[in-house]
């Protein structure tokens, strides 16, 4: 299951720090890239990078953009402790985080994560005095670091082996939960549908800053752009988080990969059209559609890292 953990860094074998992004940019610029190790303290494990590619998506579905990554090399383990053990790390994860009120424990390594308690709390708000120190921090502390687990994992299958979500009496799928950028549109659709106030966790990559007003800042996210099938028109489907405090924005950098958790809203959709660059008798038409985020509590958002 480790096998399925995808690194965004690592280390050469005299110890510089390699991050993914660096990596992918010596791989186009066809440079010859050092060996690498997993960078987790005393595992050390022989990894390799993954340039980034498309895979083909289930037709008639546009292909699947595959960001750069890093894996175990053929026949490489992480050692036992080693943060990429993803079976081992989840369960000290989950031992550490057991809580009857918010995580209780079902057995057999299993738990059940309660939502509810989270939701309640974002829609209270109340920014960061009410949330330092009290259960609610470790709660949100615990589900951040399970959220960066879950971004390193190619899919919910570990996580939702693991914990089962509920909100109140419902059980919740983590693929309802959990988005990552080529699932931009299912979160923006079903927030529409159901209107309700479910927690949502979405992860991105920081594409802007930008301080439409005094004392208002937002970030933004790499949209996910969507094949409509229809000719001349595009959609986009648009991150961002909006928050009075712009330093604690601006601590994400451009290119950095991160997860945000919370309560989310469809903002207005708009539509703007410009001429084809090729042939003046066709016009194309962008509709960008918008999920924005304004977190009660800074937990609410982590590096990917
Ligand atoms: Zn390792």
């Amino acid at each position: 299951m480790s096998r399925a953990i995808r690194m965004r860094k690592a280390v050469g074998t005299h110890g510089t720090l390699h991050r993914v992004h660096d990596l992918q940019k010596r791989h186009d610029a066809k440079q010859t890239l050092p060996t690498l190790l997993c960078d987790s303290p005393g595992c050390g494990a022989a990894v390799k990078f993954v340039a980034e590619h498309s895979r083909s998506g289930t037709a008639p579905a546009a292909p699947v953009h595959v960001p750069a990554y890093i894996a175990l090399d053929k026949g490489a383990a992480h050692q036992p402790g080693c943060r990429y053990d993803a079976p081992g790390y989840l369960q000290t994860l989950l031992a550490a985080g057991t809580d009857p009120e918010f995580l209780p424990a079902l057995g057999e390594g299993k738990h059940e994560l309660r939502l509810l308690l989270l939701q309640q709390a974002l829609k209270r708000g109340g920014g960061e005095a009410s949330g330092a120190g009290t259960p609610l921090d470790g709660y949100l502390n615990t589900l951040v670091e399970l959220l960066v687990l879950r971004a390193l994992c190619e899919s919910d299958a570990l996580p939702a082996a693991q914990v089962t979500l509920r909100l109140g009496k419902k059980k919740v799928e983590w693929s309802n939960f959990f988005y990552e950028q080529e699932r931009y549109d299912e979160a923006w659709e079903r927030l529409g549908a159901n209107a309700t106030d479910l927690p949502m966790a979405l992860v991105g990559t920081v594409r802007s800053h930008r301080a439409p007003q005094p004392g208002s800042m937002f970030l933004n996210c790499a949209p996910k752009y969507q094949h409509t099938g229809i000719a001349d028109r595009r959609d986009f489907y648009e991150i961002s988080v909006g928050h009075s405090d712009a330093a604690w924005l601006q601590s994400f950098p451009v290119g950095a990969e991160i997860v945000m958790f919370g309560l989310w809203r469809q903002g207005k959709s708009s539509t703007s059209s410009r001429p084809h660059p090729t042939d003046p008798r066709r016009t194309i038409t962008s509709v960008t559609h918008k999920l924005a985020l304004w977190p009660s509590f800074k937990r609410q958002l982590a590096l990917v890292d």
